[in-house]
């Protein structure tokens, strides 16, 4: 027993030895410069003035006061809604508008007052929205001390998002929307490879954080998945003289 007691403790030690005697290379030590790059450098861009209501400097401007001739009607025709006042109002009847271009992901800034005179409720109080490449649905409406089905509400992603929060200023005041959307990727059979994103801030606060839409946002029925490339900017003719301002796009 002595013997083998002997003979093991010989053999660990021997192998203890040999990791000892053999050399690993050492990990170089780093340097803060190892981690920095230079290049790209960020492009330039000198942001809007909020007192004067200008847009950033890369930013392509949709309405800036004076007309509608970034947009047509949703038919193909003219944009028919009334520009007055550095303004533009829905016509209530001649259908939704929308960009004359396509976009891909972006940045929009719009800003939209529903009518100070109330004279309804629910989904019928100041009800517009802005759809994202034509076929996603960020609400607008007046729910100022308004109830309805949550996910309907203002910001809400249209029957599949309710805000985080209810930020509406009084009816006849601006609203601002600041959206962060990016595109989707479509595989060959028309699904979803990675699926639209959005962000809403409204008024500064956000009310949707990077909700992943899961398709159409229908009035009637689960959402659909449509397989699109780059869309417009709509607006929608819910029937309420819902008027817009200051609107720019900057791609990302
Ligand atoms: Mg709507």
């Amino acid at each position: 027993m002595k013997k083998f007691l002997f003979t093991a403790t010989a053999l660990i030690l021997a192998v203890t030895a040999s990791a000892q005697e053999k050399v690993y290379p050492e990990t170089p030590e780093m340097s803060p410069a190892m981690t920095e790059f230079w290049l790209p450098q960020p492009k330039v861009v000198t942001p809007g003035d909020f007192a004067t209501n200008t847009a950033p400097s890369d930013a392509i401007v949709l309405f800036d006061g004076k007309d509608l001739s970034a947009w047509q009607s949703s038919d193909g025709g003219e944009a028919g809604w009334d520009v007055h006042d550095g303004v533009f109002t829905v016509k209530a009847g001649t259908g939704s508008i929308q960009t004359k271009d396509v976009f891909g992901s972006f940045q929009l800034h719009l800003e939209w007052r529903s009518p100070a005179k109330v004279h309804s409720e629910g989904q019928e109080r100041g009800n517009s929205g802005v759809f994202l490449q034509g076929l996603y649905e960020v609400q607008i409406l007046d729910c100022y001390n308004n109830e309805t089905y949550s996910n309907g509400q203002t910001g809400s992603i249209y029957k599949q998002a309710t805000p985080l929060a209810n930020v509406m200023r009084k009816p006849g005041e601006w609203n601002t929307y600041d959206i962060i959307y990016s595109a989707p990727v479509f595989n060959e059979d028309g699904t979803y490879r990675v699926a639209p994103t959005v962000t809403v801030i409204q008024n500064g606060v956000v009310i949707i954080n990077h909700f992943t839409i899961r398709g159409t946002t229908e009035y009637i029925g689960h959402p659909r998945v449509i397989p699109h490339g780059d869309g417009p900017i709509a607006l929608q003719d819910h029937g309420n003289p819902v008027s817009f301002r200051n609107i720019w796009l900057r791609k990302l």
